[in-house]
């Protein structure tokens, strides 16, 4: 038996009443959490680790619920240009271009990203390698639900992406018999669909009812873009969310990311089904749209956050997405008494959680649940004063104050040295390999300066 006590936090539990204990403590033995708030004495082992964290907020690990793993190394990839050039010219190229080892890099790097964020799950709507993402997360200790990004149609698909709808199925059945519930249960595989320009109608109802047989989730890029509805009224005669209804996979376990271009009708058909969200407010901005999170919210739909991929938000930061969130929506409704700091806390723990159907064991700090939380050091010139600890959690936190994680009861990081591999050997590795990828796939970025 292993236990550690942490002792004397500021401990922000988000459990069902949402309680705060200014000075708790919180017990955890092997991987699970077996006291919080006054821990009796007869609870604790003779050897058991007593950490000090005075002066230290904890908060449950933060859920990431979209990020590309596989796309880590193609960051920079894709500034400051159109959605096709980014799409046909940028990332085609270079996720095609990818082997399963890069993947295995690109996957621990992100991991490395997110770890010094506070994130300790994460859902990958789909990279090439599910065996690659599943050994590197098996590896740095933290959680994730995978997926292979799926496409059975569509223009612009480099050769090797050109598969059928049966091929696509069988290889993620394959993977999900082969890697879910490994490293401990930490990893889990779902079913993933691209988006509605990459999967046909009988694609998408036979992925809902795999994951429906798997009793796992579905994870999909959803009006993101404008001319995605554009394209469902074409092609299905429906706007997008509408169609996904008439094919009947609306569902509490499918997750639908970006959900920018919806209708007021459509939200209520997202609140009627039980659909959950992951809204990716940098991603968002930079192909110019506003979901319709506030109104979301009041409808009671579970909205969380990601930060998609690093070709399309650059930081893989969800500490700066709960920042942003709380400015767009202020700005773009001007109110700003709109997406309260709470509100934007439970996006990143208990909604995360729910999100990935994992609520009975991650996303707050209660007895009984998986031990995974974050020490955060509030004492540096940009986080202090402390005059309204939860918001500033929200409003003045950086990733640079996230000093300790812990995930599944294991240290993962420790006043910000990473415990569980050799992170400098990971830096090096990913620089030379999307070099390496950066010239397979022929890309030749401009020089914004002229070199010399
Ligand atoms: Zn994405």
């Amino acid at each position: 038996m292993r236990q550690i006590l942490l002792k004397n936090g500021f401990v922000v539990s988000m459990n069902k009443k949402e309680q705060v204990y200014t000075q708790g403590s919180i017990l955890i033995e092997n991987d699970r959490i077996k006291a919080v708030g006054d821990v009796e004495q007869s609870l604790i082992a003779s050897d058991a680790e007593i950490v000090d964290v005075k002066g230290k907020i904890i908060m449950p690990g933060l859920i990431n619920t979209h990020v590309h793993t596989s796309q880590q190394l193609g960051r920079g990839l894709g500034d400051d240009v159109n959605l096709l050039t980014w799409l046909h010219e940028r990332i085609f190229p270079y996720e095609s271009n990818l082997t399963e080892e890069d993947s295995y890099i690109s996957t621990l790097l992100c991991c490395l990203e997110q770890i010094r964020a506070g994130v300790t799950s994460f859902a990958e709507p789909g990279g090439q390698f599910v065996s690659s993402m599943a050994k590197a997360v098996g590896e740095i200790g933290i959680r994730a639900k995978l997926a292979k990004s799926v496409m059975d149609c569509g223009e612009g698909l480099p050769a090797r992406w050109q598969k059928t709808t049966r091929e696509e199925l069988e290889k993620q059945e394959e993977d999900l018999r082969k890697f879910h519930n490994t490293a401990d249960g930490r990893v889990q595989v779902w079913f993933g669909l691209r988006t509605i320009f990459n999967n046909s109608d009988d694609l998408i109802i036979q992925t809902k009812e795999l994951a429906d047989k798997y009793g796992v989730g579905v994870h999909m890029h959803v009006a993101e873009v404008k001319e995605e509805v554009e394209f469902a009224l074409e092609t299905r005669g429906a706007t997008i969310v509408k169609h996904l209804d008439n094919l009947g996979v609306l569902d509490k376990n499918f997750l639908a990311v970006h959900t920018v271009w919806l209708t007021d009708e459509e939200v209520d058909i997202f609140r009627d089904k039980q659909v959950k969200v992951s809204h990716n407010p940098a991603a968002a901005m930079r192909v110019l749209g506003f979901a319709k999170i506030p109104r979301m919210l009041k409808e009671g739909i579970c909205v969380t956050l990601g930060t998609d991929g690093a070709p399309s938000s650059n930081r893989m930061d969800l500490i700066d997405e709960m920042w942003l969130t709380s400015l767009i929506h202020k700005g773009w409704r001007l109110d700003p008494t709109i997406m309260k700091a709470e509100e934007i806390i439970r996006m990143v723990t208990v909604n995360g959680a729910k999100a990935i159907l994992e609520e009975n064991s991650i996303g707050s700090i209660e007895v009984g649940k998986k031990a995974d939380m974050i020490i955060i050091n509030p004492d540096s010139p940009g986080m202090l004063p402390l005059h309204d600890n939860i918001a500033n959690l929200v409003t003045s936190m950086h990733s640079s104050n996230v000093e300790s994680t812990i995930c599944d009861g294991k240290w993962i990081m420790r006043e910000r040295k990473i415990l569980t591999v050799d992170e400098s050997a990971i830096l090096n590795e990913a620089k030379k390999r999307a070099a390496a990828i950066y010239k397979r796939a022929g890309i030749q970025l401009p020089h914004r300066f002229p070199y010399i």
